[in-house]
């Protein structure tokens, strides 16, 4: 099907860790996961009008100025500044005008001025430009306050953007102002990356994947994956659904498959930690180069990192909480290191807490929060990580440190608003 340049392959040990590492700080998993990924994904070209959302693979050059020419800011009158001075000026008005679109075909004779529109090319002898609110005309002559400026309300060629320059640079996501600037500047192709294709899989025996179903007392509608799913199209992936597996290990393995067939990356949930029901780290364990990385955060903790086929698999945490933490704060960068974006640091500033809470050393945690109306930060009044509701509620995430920390309401704290990691 891909008919690109062929990426580079992830190797299969790439998330091997040391012997003998028990937890991770977030840090330093971060940090490994950083310098195990590349770009997995060919580059094509296409339609700079089709390009929204995809990531640029080569610098993308203005092959025009912009602006190209000089031109008027204003609807107005122009001349040279030169022949103006102080107090009140009278100049004759040539015959036409000059309109965006429509230049002025000759040259204003110095000491004579031109109706001219924004948008239109500076006219040969004219520099700058009068509001038309600021003068007065019986349309042979135009009377004005001097002095003005040279270049008044007009715009230089290539003040912007000169031609030549690079507009955007590799790994740039591309966003409806970029398009805006690379039509401005001619460039109607873009080298870019084909969009990173996630499958997403859910695992258990709990699980029923159809929310409209007859659930039994022991089921459970699955909320990951329409989630995860979502997920990965906000982030400009391609969503696979792989559906749901049972926990059974040629299940499982079967979906996997499917999922090395057709996707870059697949996101597992459930199944993840090391017991007895957790399926899927046993069959990567045996099958898939598992790396459990025990991460010392709260919610999340382990998180199965292997290769299926080649393809990496991130086996998020069963719990909907947990899985959306984590691929929050972990699928994301990774995606976007692996889509050719780089890795990308979660968007965060300092606010106020409107809380209080004391925590251990030892894991990091995050915390479903919004801002309130004064801008202080507001977290979910429960922690456990089963309440679904709290991540609707939630506009973000207050990230706590390792470290131990005792928070009052006013102490700064870190916030992570989920517009920031592009949801
Ligand atoms: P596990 O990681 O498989 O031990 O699952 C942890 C918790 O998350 C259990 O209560 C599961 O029932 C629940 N869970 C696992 N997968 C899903 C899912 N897709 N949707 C909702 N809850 C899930
Ligand atoms: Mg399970």
């Amino acid at each position: 099907m891909s008919d690109g340049l062929t990426p580079p392959r992830l190797r299969n040990d790439c998330f091997a860790m040391p012997q003998g590492v028990a937890w991770v700080p977030v840090e330093e998993a971060l940090s490994r996961l950083r310098s195990a990924l590349t770009p997995v994904v060919a580059t094509e070209p296409l339609k700079t009008a089709r390009s929204v959302g995809r990531v640029l693979a080569a610098d993308a050059v203005a092959r025009r100025a912009n602006p190209p020419a000089a031109n008027s800011a204003v609807d107005g009158y122009g001349f040279a500044q030169a022949t103006t001075g102080a107090g009140v000026q009278r100049l004759p008005l040539v015959a036409g005008r000059a309109a965006a679109g429509q230049p002025f075909d000759g040259a204003v004779p110095v000491g004579s001025a031109i109706r001219i529109l924004t948008g239109a090319i500076l006219p040969e002898g004219v520099d700058t430009v009068v509001l038309e609110e600021d003068c007065a005309t019986d349309g042979a002559t135009l009377a004005f306050d001097g002095p003005v400026r040279r270049g008044a309300n007009t715009r230089n060629a290539g003040e912007d953007v000169i031609a030549g320059a690079t507009a955007l640079t590799a790994g740039r996501r591309l966003t409806p102002a970029d398009l805006a600037l690379l039509s401005a500047l001619g460039i109607a192709t873009v080298e870019v990356h084909r969009p990173l294709r996630v499958a997403v899989l859910s695992t258990g025996d709990e699980i029923l994947g159809d929310p409209a179903a007859d659930a039994r007392p022991h089921q459970i509608f699955d909320a990951n994956r329409p989630m995860l799913l979502a997920m990965a199209a906000a982030w400009g992936c391609v969503p696979v659904d792989l559906g749901h597996a049972k926990d059974a290990p040629e299940v499982i393995a079967a979906c996997l498959d499917r999922g090395a067939r057709e996707a870059d990356v697949i996101l597992t949930s459930g199944g993840a930690s090391a017991g007895d029901e957790d399926h899927v780290s046993a069959l990567l364990r045996a099958r898939g180069q598992l790396s459990s990385w025990r991460i010392a955060m709260k919610p999340g903790r382990p998180l199965a990192l292997a290769m299926w086929e080649g393809v990496p698999v991130f086996g998020l945490p069963g719990n909907p909480v947990a899985a959306f933490v984590c691929a929050l704060i972990f699928a994301r960068p990774a995606f976007a290191a692996m889509s050719g974006e780089g890795w990308r640091s979660p968007l965060a500033f300092t606010v106020p807490a409107a809380f209080s809470k004391r925590k251990k050393a030892g894991r990091r945690e995050y915390l479903r929060a919004r801002l309130d109306a004064a801008g202080r930060a507001e977290v979910f009044a429960s922690e456990g990580s089963g309440r679904i509701s709290g991540l609707s509620w939630a506009a973000g995430l207050v990230e706590l440190p390792d470290d131990a920390a005792e928070i009052a309401p006013g102490d700064p704290v870190r916030y992570l608003p989920f517009a920031g990691f592009g949801l």
